[in-house]
C-alpha cells in the first residue's frame, strides 16, 4: 500500500488540499493506521505552533529633530519651486509663438561664361 507523503498529509491537516486529493487522503487515513498516526502527530505540531505567541521587535527609526524637519520642509519647498520653474520654462518654450524673420534676398543670374571662340585656322588667312 502506498502511504501518503508528508507534504500531502500536511496539506490535508492544514485543510489546503483540493478535491479529489482530499477525498483520496481521507479514504486512505480510514484504512491506514501508519498514516493516521502521522496525521495525529502533524495535527499536534500544528496546534502547538498555532499557540506560539510571536513577539516581533520592530525597530522604529528615531524621529528627526525639529530643526531638521524644518530644514526638510524648506528643501521640499525649494524643490517644488525648482520643478515649477523648469516646467514653466519648458511650457513657455513649447507654446511660444513662432517668430518669422524676413530676410531680403535678391536673385541674380549666374554670370554667363564667355562663349568659347575657336581661333580661325591659320591656313585660311591670306595676308
Ligand atoms: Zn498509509
Amino acid at each position: 500500500m502506498m502511504h501518503i507523503d508528508d507534504d500531502t498529509l500536511l496539506k490535508f491537516v492544514l485543510e489546503t488540499l483540493d478535491e479529489p486529493d482530499n477525498g483520496t487522503v481521507r479514504d486512505h487515513l480510514s484504512l491506514c493506521p501508519i498514516c493516521s498516526g502521522k496525521r495525529l502527530e502533524l495535527q499536534r505540531e500544528v496546534r502547538s505552533l498555532a499557540s506560539v505567541d510571536f513577539q516581533v521587535d520592530a525597530v522604529v527609526p528615531p524621529r528627526l529633530p525639529q530643526r531638521s524637519r524644518r530644514s526638510m520642509m524648506i528643501v521640499r519647498f525649494a524643490a517644488v519651486l525648482a520643478v515649477g520653474f523648469v516646467a514653466g520654462y519648458i511650457m513657455s518654450e513649447v507654446s511660444a509663438p513662432q517668430t518669422t524673420t524676413t530676410v531680403g534676398q535678391q536673385l541674380r543670374p549666374a554670370p554667363v561664361a564667355a562663349p568659347i571662340t575657336r581661333p580661325a585656322p591659320c591656313s585660311a588667312i591670306d595676308i
